[in-house]
């Protein structure tokens, strides 16, 4: 007879929360438990998903909360679902409301060449044990692909418990297993860090099961007006963007995306692995909200260019004019204009001969400058985010040049450069940010809390302190430096 069952914590997953209750209930042996818990004892417990349950424990496991939240919000069902068609997505989410074995059959196997353990952050551990007396699992912490905990800044650490379908049935709870006291890695690289928090956003949100749009449609829409896209919307410019992908994702820890046919797979639905897609979609800056409520735009891109062709041209402006404002060669404008592409395609959406000739650096220079200015303004004024460097390779992103054009385009290298600091300006500027939003906020002004914000450790405060009055006023930089 089941007799307690613990409260399940934000973000836990099922098998943690049994897990829990295995230790806590005070079961003499695992077998107790599984009779009570499972339809069939022998099972092994299923940490990603759901076994099926007893209909007592059915009753329990789900008295405060629904079966459709729990698949939801404490199994990893969105992170093998969410890409997936609607029609598969639905099959599998049903097998899971209904607690059928056969959701291992609907959703996408994820290979991955290591063995695969629970993971866990040593951060979240500590904050867990403060808060809750306790630690658990996390759901965040177990997405295959992403190797840093998106509220620390640090890698995530293997425990001991291996996710295989070879193990004995047993439940391992965290507290257990997780050792009391661990090292911390913090992550140097902001993108590693950046798609953590992007991927680990796009998990938690609320997962649109009716969505029927492809996302590769959807992220071929996402490149309209980029350099990837041509301007009619129609070609990939695959190679660019497989370039520019793999050396913008060089540093990360794991990208399983390295050649282009993968990349390509995902533009026609032949790879919707959770971590490819929102790899591709951090890179073509998707918003998070926008990617998790995917559309299409309902007019097709070529017929809104064809049309805006049309239009400038009936106000009386010529080819060659509009060829320049809209950055296309004259010829396929104009073939546009009369109503015949298609005739001649093979000569036209090159990039190399529509929009700005590539090899004129210096006119590109003096087009770019404003925006590379106006760009480094951006950053440097935005007070939302924790401070960032400015650098070219950050800046030529940002304004959309492809990689390696700013090294060709010597005035907008020399502001950019103008503006770099060094490693020790840029904590300092962390601090500066930190004290900041800890007053605004009304909360005391201590380092734990400047380290929090910023994941900066002591010696890195130490070192940024002679450089704090660049940033704010000699008074309350003493204050500061007095911290610690
Ligand atoms: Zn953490």
């Amino acid at each position: 007879m089941i007799t307690y069952f613990p409260e399940v914590y934000p973000d836990e997953l099922l098998y943690s929360q049994l897990a829990r209750c295995y230790v806590k209930a005070g079961y003499p042996a695992y077998i107790y438990m599984a009779e009570d818990f499972f339809q069939d004892k022998k099972v092994r417990p299923d940490i990603e998903f759901i076994n099926t349950l007893t209909p007592a424990a059915l009753q329990i496991v789900t008295k405060n909360k629904t079966i459709e939240d729990i698949v939801l919000k404490h199994t990893m069902f969105p992170y093998y679902g969410c890409f997936i068609s609607k029609e598969r997505r639905n099959k599998a989410y049903q097998a899971l409301i209904g607690m059928r074995g056969n959701y291992n059959n609907l959703l996408p196997k994820v290979k991955s060449c290591q063995e695969r353990f629970l993971r866990y952050c040593p951060l979240c551990v500590k904050a867990d044990r403060d808060k809750f007396g306790e630690t658990f699992w996390h759901r965040n912490h177990q997405i295959t692909g992403i190797n840093v905990c998106p509220i620390h800044r640090c890698y995530l650490k293997n425990s001991e418990v291996v996710i295989s379908a070879k193990a004995s049935p047993i439940l391992h709870h965290a507290e257990g297993v997780i050792p009391q006291k661990d090292n911390v890695e913090i992550v140097k690289d902001d993108i590693e860090y950046e798609v953590s928090e992007y991927v680990a956003a796009v998990f938690q949100s609320d997962l649109d099961m009716d969505s029927d749009i492809g996302v590769g449609e959807f992220l071929h829409s996402c490149m309209i007006g980029t350099r990837y896209l041509s301007a009619r919307g129609k070609k990939r410019y695959m190679e660019l963007l497989h370039e520019d992908f793999i050396s913008y994702y060089e540093k990360l820890s794991e990208n399983r995306i390295t050649e282009l046919w993968q990349l390509q797979k995902i533009f026609t639905n032949d790879r919707s692995n959770f971590v490819d897609v929102c790899l591709l979609a951090y890179f073509l800056k998707v918003p998070v909200d926008d990617l998790v409520n995917m559309k299409v735009p309902d007019v097709p891109q070529d017929e809104i260019f064809d049309a805006e062709i049309k239009r400038l041209h009936d106000k009386g402006l010529k080819y060659p004019e509009i060829a320049k404002r809209l950055g296309m060669s004259y010829d396929s404008v104009k073939t546009i204009g009369n109503g015949r592409y298609g005739i001649y395609q093979h000569r036209k959406e090159n990039p190399q001969k529509g929009g700005v000739r590539v090899k004129d650096w210096t006119k590109l220079d003096d087009e770019y400058l404003l925006l590379v200015q106006k760009a480094i303004q951006r950053i440097e004024n935005d007070e939302s985010s924790m401070p960032k460097k400015i650098t070219v390779i950050g800046i030529g992103r940002d304004v959309g040049l492809p990689e390696g054009s700013l090294r060709k385009m010597p005035k907008c290298k020399a502001e950019i450069n103008n503006h770099s600091i060094s490693q020790e300006q840029l904590w300092a500027k962390k601090v500066v940010w930190a004290v900041k939003k800890i007053q605004t906020e009304g909360q005391p002004l201590n380092w734990k809390q400047i380290r929090n914000l910023t994941n900066m450790r002591n010696e890195n405060f130490q070192e940024c302190k002679p450089y704090l009055e660049m940033y704010m006023d000699a008074e309350m930089a003493e204050r500061i430096k007095e911290l610690l």
